[in-house]
């Protein structure tokens, strides 16, 4: 009896588990890719290449996609 309400258990919930899955597509696949647009891609203001906000830096107030372009373009500034 036991195992019976067990399995039953098991049924339902890898049903549920299904119906999550299927009716609730948008929000896993959606997840990723907002967040991907919601990151700004910049262009460095050394070189020109468009880099994740989040993988390059700021430095006084312009943008640069690593540290030694920071410093290059600091070097030619001065
Ligand atoms: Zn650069």
């Amino acid at each position: 009896m036991l195992f019976r309400l067990l399995l039953l258990f098991l049924i339902v919930w890898f049903l549920l588990w299904i119906l999550k899955k299927q009716f609730a597509p948008d929000e896993e696949s959606s997840a990723p890719t907002s967040s991907d647009q919601s990151e700004d891609i910049i262009a460095c203001h050394y070189c020109g290449i468009h880099a994740p906000k989040s993988s390059g830096l700021m430095y006084q107030g312009e943008f640069y996609c690593c540290r030694e372009h920071a410093m290059l373009d600091e070097q030619e500034k001065s």
